[in-house]
């Protein structure tokens, strides 16, 4: 028996898509098998209402077996309808507003460089456009938050990850930014390019089979933080890019579009002491009060190791 929530049109239509159904290439049966398998699992998942940890508990055992998994899963729809099922609960219990959140994906590194206010993330190589990336954390009040962590992480303009990438030096691409006095935070980096599952792995094979691909549009991620406040997991979108609203892991968010502003006029480039054009983001991030003391964490989960410098 499908659970009410898999059952719902909303859902129903997301398992058509996970499937491969609402395009024309691949097997119809392995469509028809797979919609099956995702669907029975997102029902079991609401039915016992497991937990976010208790996803990603089961999910690094699979990865155990075979680390593609860590793949799979987001392809399959299984992060993004963790977040469907945490969107619903939040609503159930009158908890509305601040920046919405989007899945983390499995590239995330803990210990990157804490930096105050403003930090550089590319370590100089990439040569690719310089983003200027800005903005304030607040509260659902509206009221700044100082002393609040942003923790950005993004791919390099071959949409790879410094670590995963042993190529890069460590950390590149990530940093913890630590809000000024008025809640700002700024950094500089290199526009960031999207990424592919890697060529001719499961992933790929699988994604193949259903006539779906396994891209994602370019993005930044970020956890943002601090004490009283909810954590947050969420990402933006880099606007313009092809897979922008096709990505394979459905983790686009209308309201995680930022406008990108395009700097070409020479007084502009000076004034940030470049050598030319440049992409620039504003974006702010609203935070919601954290009703109890865990809901100020970073979910628990097995990620990669801290790197060494
Ligand atoms: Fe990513």
């Amino acid at each position: 028996m499908a659970s009410t929530l898999v059952q719902s049109p909303d859902i129903q239509a997301y398992l058509d898509r996970i499937a491969g159904l609402d395009g024309s290439g691949g097997d119809s049966r392995t469509k028809a098998i797979l919609r099956r398998l995702v669907s029975d699992l997102f029902s079991t998942i609401d039915e016992f209402d497991i937990s976010a940890e208790e996803f990603w508990s089961a999910l690094h055992f699979l990865q155990q077996a075979a680390p593609e998994f860590g793949l799979i899963a987001p392809g399959l729809g299984f992060d993004h309808f963790l977040d469907i099922r945490m969107d619903l609960a939040d609503k159930a219990a009158g908890v509305e507003g601040g920046t919405p959140r989007t899945i983390e994906g499995p590239l995330y590194v803990p210990g990157a460089p804490l930096e105050k206010g403003r930090a550089r993330l590319d370590d100089g190589t990439d040569t690719g456009e310089v983003l200027l990336m800005r903005g304030v954390v607040r509260g659902a009040d509206g009221q700044p938050i100082a002393g609040a962590v942003v923790d950005v992480w993004h791919a390099n303009t071959k949409g790879a990850y410094s670590t995963f990438d042993p190529s890069q030096s460590p950390y590149n691409n990530r940093r913890r930014i630590e809000t000024a006095a008025d809640g700002s935070y700024a950094f500089r980096s290199v526009v960031p390019s999207g990424y592919a599952v890697p060529p001719n792995g499961s992933t790929e094979s699988l994604l193949k089979a259903v006539g779906r691909h396994g891209n994602r549009p370019a993005h930044i991620h970020f956890f943002v933080s601090a004490p009283g406040y909810r954590h947050l997991t969420t990402q933006i979108n880099i606007d313009g890019d092809p897979f922008l609203h096709d990505d394979f892991a459905f983790a686009t968010h209308d309201e995680l579009i930022p406008q990108v502003v395009r700097q070409e006029e020479p007084e502009a480039i000076r004034a940030e002491q470049l050598n030319g054009p440049f992409s620039q983001i504003d974006f702010d991030f609203t935070l919601l009060p954290a009703a109890l003391a865990d809901e100020e964490q970073l979910m628990a989960r097995t990620r990669a190791l801290a790197q060494a410098q």
